[in-house]
């Protein structure tokens, strides 16, 4: 038994924690939980605990269904809304198949398989995600507007607001589970919130992803409201997004930085961005996963809106254009290591371990094959037409998901960053989520339509 198997079997101890909840994600991101009695917990960490992975979301075909899970204990946290004692614990856990080699179905084995990768380059990744949710009065489920939970908008600071309150005890609960918080601030739209995260290396993050969105639920609930990570709740205001900061590592230095260079960019970050703008069209169906997704990047809202409506729709890079994909922010002068790239596609209903996955995959793309970085823009690329898009070689997003599935499809980089299992189950889910909605009678046909034909 290791150090951290036996910190976390004395901690059970000693704090009178009764319950262990082992986490894992499935492959559309929606969280699972397994809770052991603290007895079974040597056994787990020696051989993990068996479950049937034929229930789980894109985890196994039928005739492979056992799988078992193992806890990583360095995951280990106690769970604060569930203090009183006897107490509530969790790890995040591997997934491995019964032979005990790990599955190639766990979204944790994907983020973990290039993160091995980019070590074997001699880099260390790291992000820094902006996450954006509302908080609604309730969520209505049978297809009815939701009402948000305050009237706010951005950085607006009132007493009586929801929003505050709600900030100030799901920040103090995050970082009791040593999840480090940056910035929080209400967002754009009535009910939206942002809180930002430290930067940490891809798989803590994708860690911290999955636990802040379970926290937020949690205190929503505590305070009569309900949290969402839906991209895009109401089609007059703005979406959900969860930008991300990236940036890569050699030992202590930034590889990103250069001194001297324009916004103090290196030629490794240059070729980073690069392929991420050219891989940007496939791997949309990732980072952007949902039909509603979609209603986040197209809706007209953020041309109008004004603060915090901007969701891009053009596959560009800027310094300090919000209108673009891809953003190089400021660099603060002093610090060497602040050098990063900020990518704005992703949306806060996406799968962090997917999603980083084939982010830095694209990267590392543009770095192995030294692709060259195309002029940046300093236009708002809304406010141009489409001929002077085209003529400066600006190619849009996909339209919607169905777009994004077909370029997805004939992408080697996505099916070779998945693997085969993910990959093709990820298709499966999503093209039939495409026909369901591409069938769906709409209200919108309906208000348009009915009163007229
Ligand atoms: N809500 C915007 C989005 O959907 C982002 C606003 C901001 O710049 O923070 O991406
Ligand atoms: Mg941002
Ligand atoms: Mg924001």
């Amino acid at each position: 038994m290791d150090k951290q198997q036996e910190f976390v079997l004395r901690t059970l101890e000693e704090r009178d924690i009764r319950f262990v909840r082992l986490w894992f994600t499935d492959v559309l991101g929606y969280l699972k939980s397994v809770a052991v009695a603290p007895a079974e917990l040597e056994q787990a960490f020696d051989e993990g605990i068996g479950f049937d992975g034929s229930a789980i979301e894109g985890f196994a075909r039928v005739y492979e269904s056992d799988m078992i899970a193992k806890p990583d204990p360095g995951t280990f946290q106690i769970l604060p809304w569930r203090a009183e004692a006897p107490g509530t614990a969790r790890m995040f856990c591997d997934i491995l198949m019964p032979d005990g080699s790990p599955s190639y179905a766990d979204p944790r084995y994907v983020l973990k398989r290039i993160l091995a990768k980019t070590s074997d380059l001699g880099f260390t990744f790291y992000t820094h995600p902006e996450i954006e949710f509302f908080l609604l009065k309730d969520k209505p489920v049978d297809g009815t507007r939701p009402v948000p939970a305050d009237s706010s908008g951005y950085f607006d600071h009132t007493p009586q607001n929801v929003g505050m309150d709600f900030r100030r005890q799901a920040i103090t609960m995050l970082e009791s589970m040593g999840i480090s918080v940056e910035f929080s601030h209400h967002e754009g739209a009535p009910g939206q919130q942002e809180i930002d995260l430290r930067y940490a290396d891809a798989l803590s993050t994708a860690d911290n992803i999955m636990t802040f969105r379970l926290v937020m639920k949690q205190v929503a609930l505590e305070q009569g409201v309900q949290a969402t990570f839906m991209p895009k709740p109401f089609s007059e205001y703005p979406g959900s997004g969860m930008h991300t900061h990236l940036s890569l590592f050699e030992g202590d230095r930034n590889a990103f930085y250069e001194s001297g260079a324009e916004y103090q960019l290196s030629k490794v970050g240059r070729s980073f961005i690069a392929g991420l703008l050219r891989h940007a069209a496939e791997t949309s169906a990732v980072t952007n996963q949902w039909v509603n997704s979609y209603k986040r990047i197209w809706g007209g809202s953020q041309r109008t809106a004004g603060a915090g409506g901007e969701a891009p729709s053009y596959i560009c890079w800027g310094h300090n254009n919000r209108s673009a994909l891809i953003r190089v922010p400021m660099y603060k002068p002093g610090k060497t290591g602040s050098t990063r790239v900020e990518v704005r596609s992703i949306d806060s209903g996406a799968n962090p371990y997917l999603t980083y996955a084939v982010l830095l995959a694209a990267g590392l793309k543009g770095i192995e094959e030294g692709y060259e970085l195309p002029a940046g823009a300093d236009d708002d690329v809304w406010a141009l037409s489409d001929s002077e898009r085209r003529a400066m070689g600006i190619e849009p997003l996909p339209q919607n998901l169905g777009e994004a599935i077909e370029l997805m499809e004939r992408s080697e980089l996505v099916a070779e960053t998945l693997g085969e299992h993910v990959f093709d189950f990820f298709l499966r889910n999503k093209k039939q989520e495409w026909e369901e909605y591409r069938s769906e009678v709409t209200a919108f046909e309906l208000r348009k339509m009915l009163p007229v034909l």
